[in-house]
């Protein structure tokens, strides 16, 4: 028998609503599980699409490409930051300009489900206010999901989350001299 713990069992009426799901820790798996749920989504017609923090705005990887093909919005808007970037303050002000396009897409009733890709590095460094997005994702449409990647998320955010998991690194090739690998990396 499992010893895992299982989901506390709850009394009352079920209800259905726009779940805040975080992906965070270290290992990996983040991001491509919020596109696996992107892709579940779109198949049952959902209206999706993902918002790309940090990532270069010409990534074409795999996933932009997928996206494209099927007609899925996915916007990369970042510099390719990592904590070596010489201009933090260009990193942070592109952060900054998709947050506020993010804020409107939220806001509309256009979407089923919007991914925040990458999202907890701008909270991290102090980008973005943590108590803004709260104030944001508290007041959007009621059954609008959204999913938050990216390792260090604030805990704040976690507090606020209903679904929150965590990755972490058991072994991964790069600590044995493999490349990242297309189609699996990138
Ligand atoms: P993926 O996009 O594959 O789902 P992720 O979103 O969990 O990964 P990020 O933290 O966004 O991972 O890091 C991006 C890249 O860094 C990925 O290509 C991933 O394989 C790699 N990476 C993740 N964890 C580690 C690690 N512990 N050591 C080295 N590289 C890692
Ligand atoms: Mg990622």
């Amino acid at each position: 028998m499992s010893t895992e713990p299982g989901p506390q069992s709850v009394k009352g009426p079920r209800i259905n609503k726009g779940l805040t799901i975080v992906n965070t820790g270290n290992g990996k798996g983040k991001t491509t599980a919020a596109m696996g749920v992107l892709f579940r989504a779109w198949g049952r017609d959902m209206k999706v699409q993902m918002l790309q923090f940090i990532k270069h705005t010409t990534a074409n990887f795999g996933e932009q490409r997928a996206a494209q093909k099927i007609g899925v919005p996915v916007r990369a808007m970042g510099d390719g930051f990592t904590w070596r970037s010489k201009d933090l303050d260009q990193s942070a002000d592109l952060a900054r300009a998709l947050w506020e396009d993010a804020k409107e897409i939220i806001a509309s009733s256009d979407n089923d489900l919007v991914i925040l890709d990458e999202f907890t590095y701008p909270l991290h460094y102090g980008w973005i206010e943590v108590q803004e997005v709260i104030e944001t994702l508290g007041k959007r449409p009621e059954m609008l999901h959204i999913i938050i990647t990216g390792r260090h998320a604030p805990q704040e955010l976690i507090d606020f989350a209903d679904l929150v998991t965590e990755m972490n690194v058991i072994k991964h090739p790069y600590s044995e001299g493999i490349k990242a690998q297309p189609g699996i990396e990138f």
